[in-house]
């Protein structure tokens, strides 16, 4: 199925050049170059991926992300930003927006993300039609009361504990970095170091793991992450 992407920026060459490219690539782009329209745009129709530049006429790549996440909108945002605009990048987030590109980039690195993007989302609608629970090994989750069993025993998990094996299920088999652990489990709110997510998994692998010094479930994925193969 032909994937649709709105791309809202008013710079004419980048919106000729990308237009191209995705075009070649497969995927139907809808432009618009000044903010109202993008907006308007983005709530009307639906779209797989939204393309946002920040600083647009009228309204800014950032108002329009609100906008569409206020309207209960969950298309993937990427934004483009200009080279330093990293308080722009955290506000972003913080309105929803997906993932980040500073200008100028190269094409395919744009791809890239927006296929990395495209994965998740699929990830995500699969994984809200499971079920409400997962085993492997002799563990138990049950996502709906956030309790764990090992060997018919309930498991002491913390909130975050609980959270980050969440995510390592509905990911299972891909190769996590802790960044996108950080964003997806911590949030931008606080900010925790990617030392956390190491001593979060020793954590689980402790309560987890038949041998914790030997992890089958939560491996790590040497200069990369981890990933969970339960
Ligand atoms: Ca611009």
């Amino acid at each position: 199925m032909t994937k649709r992407i709105l791309l809202v920026e008013d710079e004419p060459g980048i919106v000729l050049t990308l237009t191209d490219r995705l075009t070649n690539e497969g995927y139907d782009v809808t432009t618009e170059e000044e903010g109202l329209a993008g907006s308007r745009r983005a709530l009307q129709e639906s779209f797989d991926i939204i393309i946002l530049d920040i600083m647009l006429p009228n309204r800014s790549g950032l108002d329009i992300c609100q906008d569409i996440r206020k309207n209960d909108i969950h298309t993937p945002v990427l934004m483009l930003t200009a080279r330093g605009q990293v308080v722009d990048k955290v506000v972003g987030l913080k309105l929803g927006a997906d993932d980040y590109l500073t200008k100028p980039f190269e094409v395919p690195e744009l791809l890239a993300r927006i296929e990395a993007l495209l994965r998740r989302a699929t990830m995500n609608e699969q994984s809200a039609v499971r079920t409400d629970s997962y085993q492997f090994g002799n563990v138990k989750v049950d996502f709906r009361s956030a309790e764990v069993v090992r060997d018919g025993a309930m498991l002491d998990l913390s909130a975050k504990e609980f959270q980050l094996l969440q995510y390592f299920v509905e990911h299972k088999g891909a190769t996590l970095s802790r960044d996108e652990l950080l964003n997806e489990v911590w949030g931008y709110d606080a900010l925790p170091s990617t030392r956390t997510i190491d001593v979060h998994v020793a954590w689980l692998r402790q309560k987890l793991e038949p041998n914790p010094r030997r992890p089958q479930y939560i491996l790590t994925v040497h200069g990369l992450g981890y990933k969970f193969v339960g």
